[in-house]
């Protein structure tokens, strides 16, 4: 039995690109200086904000104003239900020869080279997990060899909160942050230019449903609050991070930037992907899970040099992450911490079992001493000014794709 519904569209899709009919994902973009929602397919955007004026669109006029809002937060509130009529609804257009969209493709068609594309959800509460088994022993093995992991790492699906404000869409330049760094074998801190420049390879999900304060959400409930995922870029700033993280854990290091892909890839489109987790450590009940909740989805980061080739660095695998999103879900809200649609939730570095696969450059030439050698000749062990670091993520079964864009970011100095 195929996985997946035959669906044909009319429109003519490349079977690389990352927008088949079966992925419909969400995003924001600007055109003709108007800020609209829309819906990546193939090569274009469907106008979601102008094609919900068609009468034969399937929400009532009271429910239309959110797709003449500029994020899709209100659109999100509606509920999982009106989630799912969009999609069937879009869905429908794109298979049907004789489809209200069919017939006005000129009128509700973009390219999505003639549009800039903005942040698609007014993002709420920022939290960053730290969830990759291999990403947490890496980095304990540099700075603790003796003791690498922490006692609390698999019991806890280990956290903290970010700040939302300088999360920046793909594309946009990153500036080398100064800090308080320590000069080996010195006492007191410098200040300057970080010059241990990093990526972080993660994943974020959207909260999709509001909750209370003083409610829960279960490992089983947090399936129907989560909306969708991106592609996350957690710029860290090695030194700073080193020097100030005892004891309350990331801060400047950290909350300079970080850059999200621009399109909400809906549960949905990823439910095909569900595959089986590594296996657990006895955790507390609130913890436990059956079933398939880890998402098989295919990451690699490409770095840029100034003038150079893009060329691979990393390839990850999102089913790598120890805690799944809906266990990091359930240990969020299970003191009563409330939630909303538009939070934002961060996996943590996602690395695999060997170096090809490490998230990070700090793993990836292990606290620099082991300098990775470009095929330009040139050496990195840390991010250089006006290098380009490109971040790509997809999932592929019986020939279709589902993919998420490019989360691009390039540093420039100072
Ligand atoms: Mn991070």
């Amino acid at each position: 039995m195929p996985i997946f519904a035959a669906m044909k569209t009319w429109l003519d899709i490349s079977s690389n690109s990352d927008f088949s009919i079966h992925n419909l994902p969400f995003g924001t973009f600007s055109h003709a200086n108007r800020k609209k929602l829309g819906v990546a397919i193939g090569d274009y955007i469907i106008d979601v904000s102008n094609f919900s004026q068609e009468k034969e669109f399937p929400f009532s006029e009271d429910e239309k104003y959110v797709f003449s809002q500029k994020t899709w937060n209100r659109f999100m509130q509606l509920g999982k239900e009106k989630h799912l009529i969009l999609r069937g609804f879009l869905q429908d257009q794109l298979t049907s020869e004789g489809s209200c969209l069919a017939k006005n493709k000129s009128k509700y068609l973009v390219r999505q080279t003639e549009v800039e594309m903005l942040m698609p959800i007014n993002i709420g509460d920022y939290t960053d997990f730290y969830s990759s088994l291999e990403h947490a022993t890496n980095v304990g093995k540099m700075f603790r060899p003796d003791n690498p992991l922490l006692p609390n790492w698999k019991h806890i699906p280990v956290g903290y909160h970010g700040r939302s404000s300088s999360i920046v869409i793909s594309g946009t330049n990153i500036i080398r942050p100064n800090g308080q760094t320590i000069v080996p074998g010195q006492e007191s801190p410098i200040f300057g230019p970080s010059k241990r420049m990093d990526f972080e390879l993660e994943m974020a999900f959207v909260v999709g449903k509001d909750t209370l304060l003083g409610e829960t959400v279960s490992v089983e409930e947090a399936e129907d609050y989560i909306f969708g995922m991106l592609l996350f870029n957690d710029w860290s700033a090695r030194d700073i991070q080193k020097w100030e993280y005892v004891p309350l854990g990331p801060f400047l290091g950290k909350n300079f930037a970080s850059t999200v892909s621009p399109w909400i890839v809906t549960m949905e489109a990823l439910h095909a992907f569900k595959t089986q987790g590594p296996k657990q450590d006895k955790v507390l009940p609130y913890l436990q899970y059956s079933g398939k909740k880890s998402f098989d989805i295919h990451l690699e980061v490409g770095i840029t040099p100034n003038g150079g080739n893009r060329e691979i660095i990393s390839r990850s695998n999102h089913k790598y992450l120890y805690w799944n999103i809906y266990q990091q879900l359930a240990h969020h809200t299970v003191n009563g911490c409330n939630i909303k649609a538009g939070d934002l939730m961060a996996s943590g570095t996602i690395s695999g079992p060997d170096k090809s696969s490490f998230g990070s450059m700090l793993e990836l030439s292990w606290g620099g001493k082991e300098p990775i050698e470009l095929s330009n000749g040139e050496k990195r062990t840390f991010i250089e000014d006006k290098d380009t670091i490109s971040m790509r993520a997809w999932a592929e079964k019986e020939g279709i794709r589902i993919g998420f864009g490019d989360c691009v970011g390039q540093l420039l100095g100072q």
